[in-house]
């Protein structure tokens, strides 16, 4: 495909209110790709250079962006900062200038998509002395042969800011309706993509090897897994029920997820962070433990990495943990809080691949291959077949400092990026006085009020997934409780993803700017209400839920979660369920 043409789809995506209309642009976009272009036309479309697991990022500053726009069309600094002031997008910029040129004009060569991304990805992996020059460099051959349209998406590509607005959900959607016609052949795409988190794969897969590929697609190591999720019920009773009678359960450690990929004939152990990140850099003592006491030639494992105490049997709280999430000083952090990795769940061991096999096979073949007291360890479990011998498990994990219960269905297999009753977490917080979170994802912001005019923030605007839809429904604005640092946090952040609203965000209220939905947020509140300001679960009727005084938790952005681990809007209605019923006590 010519790079011309994508430009074309970009800029009909921009216009698009829909989701629905995003298919069928992004089906029109796909039906002319190749097996050839395939994987780069999807990564472009996500804004990406290859998957989160690779770590390849192109983030060029907006500094240097603004170089090459100055050296392609041949204007000053000052013009083309004064410019980029006005218009607050470099993407625009690119575009002013590129129809002003000073420069002699070099023939536009027609370049391909492919093209543009090899380039790209020639930026992305300049590195060292007189990279900077070389990169501009770089980035000015594409603007000097490029229209003024493909100038707006090179820029914005190029800042890592291209915000196209589709969701992976969206992606698979258009990749069924392009190969097959219809919509229908998502869920088989979306296994597939479960398995190996790389949109760009399975694409290339269904154009080169077809339906077939698709159905035989087998995990691999170093190809994280989406994680299976846990959903939540109210009481013990509940989960002997969903699981008819008997289930498996686990102490539920507060830390954070790890997905251990090892091969020991290579001495290679890389762990995947709950949205696969690649981020065995940052615990070199879990990749050393995993080659000297897991018993085996290769594996997936998964488990929750967290501070412990083996002497004292104690947990530390997860603010201490997420320390240990950081780019430096990583030695002497891991010496001051060595990690323990309670593994919960094993998905490949030494050529067979285990996604299938029932939980309970699984567990016995970790048992087999992790013990007890280790660096890594495997999670406490017991089979209970009645609610009060799971209550007295409970009860016992919270008096060691624990913050519940997983159970765990002893014939599922393992399900792969979803949320389905296979897993069911019970919390201390639907059981007592303590009170839970909602993950929320921002979708627009308001400017401050009164005596916080001198800051360009006053309130945020917040949304559930809904993850049926892959849409975004509004369920609270949160208006105080901000401390000045976090207010020009906000401002600074949001200001840079302000825009039109995202065909994905489905909204009655109309919050002063929009944004990109991208950044998490953990909130607090009294109680869940019915609303019909609020589009959250609103389905037919109308009337959504919403949040009573809510409150900003966490202290500015969640970078663990992406907007698609929000809390997702069936979830808030279980919690309202919950709360109705009396069994959760009425405050969240
Ligand atoms: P939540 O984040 O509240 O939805 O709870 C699910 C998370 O609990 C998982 O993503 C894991 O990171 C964590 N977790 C802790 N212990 C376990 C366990 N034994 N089994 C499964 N997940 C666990």
């Amino acid at each position: 495909m010519l790079f011309e043409e994508a430009a074309s789809f970009y800029e009909k995506l921009e216009g698009v209110s829909s989701r629905l209309e995003m298919i069928d642009i992004l089906t029109e976009m796909f039906k002319k790709s190749t097996k050839d272009d395939i994987k780069e036309t999807i990564y472009m479309t996500q804004g990406i250079l290859a998957p989160p697991f690779y770590g390849i990022e192109i983030g060029m500053a907006e500094k240097m962006v603004a170089q090459a726009i100055e050296v392609s069309y041949g204007y000053s600094k000052k013009e083309v900062e004064s410019n980029f002031k006005k218009t607050g997008d470099l993407g625009n910029t690119a575009e002013y200038f590129s129809c002003r040129s000073r420069m002699k004009r070099m023939s536009h060569a027609k370049f391909t998509l492919k093209e543009v991304f090899m380039q790209m990805q020639k930026i992305a992996n300049t590195s060292g002395a007189g990279s900077q020059d070389a990169k501009v460099r770089m980035l000015s051959q594409l603007f000097a042969a490029s229209t003024q349209l493909e100038a707006r998406y090179i820029a914005r590509f190029a800042i890592g800011a291209l915000r196209l607005g589709a969701g992976d959900a969206t992606i698979l959607e258009a990749l069924s309706k392009a190969y097959t016609g219809t919509r229908e052949y998502k869920s088989e795409l979306e296994n597939a993509y479960n398995i190996c988190s790389d949109l760009g794969s399975v694409g290339y897969v269904l154009l080169s090897e077809g339906k077939k590929g698709i159905e035989n697609f087998k995990v691999s190591l170093f190809s994280p897994i989406r994680p299976a999720l846990a959903e939540r019920v109210a009481t013990s009773e509940e989960i002997l029920e969903k699981m008819h009678g008997i289930c498996a359960v686990e102490s539920k450690y507060d830390g954070f997820r790890a997905q251990v990929h090892m091969d020991r004939k290579h001495k290679r152990v890389e762990i995947f962070s709950r949205r696969l990140e690649n981020t065995t850099k940052m615990f070199p003592e879990l990749c050393e433990a995993a080659l000297k006491e897991v018993d085996a030639e290769e594996a997936i494992f998964e488990g929750e990495a967290i501070v412990y105490n083996q002497v004292s049997d104690e947990f530390l709280p997860f603010q201490e943990t997420i320390q240990r999430k950081r780019k430096h000083g990583i030695e002497e952090k891991s010496r001051e809080l060595p990690l323990t990795i309670f593994s919960f769940d094993i998905m490949y061991l030494d050529g067979k691949d285990l996604l299938n096999k029932p939980y309970i096979e699984r567990r016995k073949m970790l048992e087999n291959i992790i013990g007890k007291n280790g660096t890594i360890s495997i999670s406490d479990m017991a089979v209970v077949d009645s609610a009060k011998k799971l209550d007295m498990y409970f009860n016992d994990a919270i008096s060691r400092g624990l913050e519940g219960v997983v159970a765990k269905d002893l014939n599922s297999s393992y399900v792969a990026g979803a949320r389905k009753f296979s897993w069911i977490k019970l919390k201390r917080s639907y059981k007592g006085e303590l009170s839970d979170t909602l993950d929320l994802v921002i979708v627009g912001y308001y400017l401050g009020k009164g005596q916080r005019t001198n800051f360009k923030f006053g309130g945020l605007l917040c949304a559930t997934y809904n993850d049926s839809k892959d849409v975004f429904e509004t369920v609270t604005r949160i208006g105080t409780g901000f401390s000045e640092k976090q207010m020009k946090v906000f401002e600074d952040l949001l200001n840079r993803i302000k825009g039109k609203k995202n065909a994905r965000v489905v909204s009655v209220v109309e919050p002063d700017f929009w944004v990109e939905p991208k950044y998490v947020v953990t909130v607090k509140a009294d109680e869940i209400t019915r609303s019909p300001m609020h589009t959250c679960g609103a389905e037919g009727e109308g009337t959504g839920y919403a949040l009573r005084f809510p409150r900003l938790v966490s202290d500015g952005i969640r970078d663990d979660k992406s907007a698609e681990d929000a809390t997702t809007s069936k979830e808030v209605i279980s919690m309202y369920k919950m709360q109705k019923k009396g069994k959760m006590s009425d405050k969240l």
